[in-house]
């Protein structure tokens, strides 16, 4: 540090709206996939959209089961956004049953070398998160 500067640590904290994605953040909590169905091409989206991205057209909620198969992995360690501690992190890209596109979340539980073709499923998450998209976190499902 030179003599001509100085460190100055800011928090700024403020209650942002959730708006349309209010019931998504919701359902997200509880454990259930609360997707966007477009009344034009028919289209699933998870997270839902207001608008679909490909014609515009207006999507309905629509619940599925939660279920999915994870398609790519990425293991870190991080700092997830609004936290204050790094942590082991596995996060996913899953094709939600239902849905026509895949879904960013985190892999709870998960022992085994890779994710990647495990069939999972989003779970409830309790205690605090940095944002509540933070909430899409799946683990595998028990075969038998
Ligand atoms: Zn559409």
């Amino acid at each position: 540090m030179s003599d001509s500067t100085i460190r100055l640590d800011l928090r700024l904290g403020y209650d942002h709206g959730s708006g349309a994605l209010s019931d998504y953040f919701r359902a997200l909590a509880e454990g259930r996939a609360l997707a966007g169905r477009c009344e034009t091409c028919g289209w699933t989206w998870f997270p839902p959209h207001a608008r679909c991205p490909e014609d515009g057209g207006t999507c309905k909620p629509v619940n599925l089961d939660g279920h999915g198969v994870v398609v790519s992995e990425t293991r870190t360690r991080t700092r997830l956004p609004f936290t204050d501690q790094d942590r082991e992190v596995t996060f996913v890209l899953v094709a939600m049953a239902g849905a026509d596109n895949a879904a960013f979340g985190r892999l709870k539980n998960f022992s085994g070398a890779n994710a990647t073709g495990e069939r999972v499923q989003l779970v409830a998450v309790a205690g605090p998160l940095g944002h509540p998209a933070q909430a899409a976190v799946f683990q595998p499902v028990e075969d038998g």
